[in-house]
């Protein structure tokens, strides 16, 4: 094993998402069994303490692969040479506070980040957003990292995407291996939309195999949207076992070819495609050669599909008009 370690960024390291990400990342889980890796865990000065109890445990894991921890609050440490940011961290909306409230607050941590990536980062740096409203999010730290080419900027949707196929899985009575193609569009948000026209089980039409228009219209698109919303109410704390579980899965769908006829779901900066206003980070169908994403081209969509898509879209505007301020010009 002499393979040069890859340095991956986590912030809000020491949350719920950091407690179940860090360990897979450092066991190999992410970037394979031969990957050597190096944390760079980044977290607020307040939330130190806690991070060091991380760090004390990493240790006695006794990971093969992990070859350093760089515990900080400095941003400018933080993102030193990293090769992957994986943007986790942020202050979780409260009760009663508004969207646009919470869309200011965070919104400007995501400033300061996009610029400590562009001025420390490795040249060859991907960044992933997670923390909430993440697409959004994603958009500010991109605007003000303008060094940072714009494919190298995604947001978490995968766990949409994962949240559908186990839906579709558990209706036809198959294993979840069998549900592919399944694109979620938009906004890592309740108005998302699992697209279950272009999905398959077992290379069939979702509309094939569940012959229940009424179920798929309705109880499915309201399962996937308000799965994070029953989690919370059963557990009392949010979904984020499955959350670092699909971090782990979107960095592994960036980084390995993409199943032939198949794709993955991920937002990224749009160029246009299927009419999305240019520079919106939207959740697309995507694949990828290992290094290099694309957007799936030429899918069809149908009156219902374009409608729930148009949702989405106008409800990311609203978001970018909302931090308008944070964006430069
Ligand atoms: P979590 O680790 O549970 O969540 C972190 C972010 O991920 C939140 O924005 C959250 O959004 C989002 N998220 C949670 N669950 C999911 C999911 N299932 N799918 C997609 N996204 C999800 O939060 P904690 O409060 O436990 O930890 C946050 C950490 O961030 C803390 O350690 C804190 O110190 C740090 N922090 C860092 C800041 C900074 O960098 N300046 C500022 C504030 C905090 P949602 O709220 O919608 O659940």
């Amino acid at each position: 094993m002499n393979r040069k370690p890859i340095h991956i960024a986590v912030t809000g390291a020491a949350g719920q998402i950091g407690y179940s990400l860090l360990f897979r990342i450092a066991s190999g889980a992410m970037f394979g069994p031969e990957q050597p890796v190096i944390l760079h865990l980044i977290e607020i000065a307040p939330a130190l303490k806690a991070l060091n109890g991380i760090v004390m445990e990493l240790e006695d894991c006794v990971f093969p692969l992990l070859d350093g921890v760089v515990p900080t609050a400095d941003l400018n440490e933080g993102f030193k040479d990293v090769n992957w940011a994986l943007l986790v961290g942020g202050v979780p909306r409260k009760a009663g506070m508004e969207r646009k409230e919470l869309l200011g607050i965070n919104g400007r941590i995501f400033i300061g980040q996009g610029q400590a990536i562009q001025k420390n980062a490795a040249s060859d740096v991907r960044i992933l957003v997670v923390g909430n409203p993440c697409n959004t999010n994603c958009c500010i730290a991109m605007n003000n990292a303008p060094g940072v080419p714009r494919s190298r900027w995604y947001a978490m949707t995968k766990i949409d995407e994962n949240r559908a196929k186990i839906q579709l899985a558990k209706k036809a009575g198959v294993n979840v291996a069998a549900v592919t193609n399944l694109a979620v569009w938009g906004n890592h948000s309740s108005t998302m939309y699992p697209d279950y026209f272009n999905a398959k089980i077992g290379g069939r039409p979702v509309t094939d195999v569940i012959a229940n228009r009424e179920w798929l219209e309705k109880d499915f698109v309201a399962t996937v949207q308000e799965r994070g919303t029953a989690i919370i109410e059963a557990r009392g704390l949010s979904s984020a076992a499955s959350a670092a579980s699909a971090v782990v899965d979107t960095v592994r769908a960036l980084t390995t070819p993409t199943r032939k006829g198949d794709w993955s779901s991920v937002a990224v900066c749009s160029d246009g495609s299927y009419g999305i206003e240019k520079g919106l980070v939207f959740s697309y169908p995507v694949r990828s050669d290992g290094r290099n994403h694309e957007v799936v081209q030429g899918l069809s969509l149908n009156d219902f599909s374009r409608a729930k898509i148009a949702a989405t879209e106008n409800e990311l505007k609203e978001e970018k008009s909302l931090v308008a301020e944070l964006l430069p010009k």
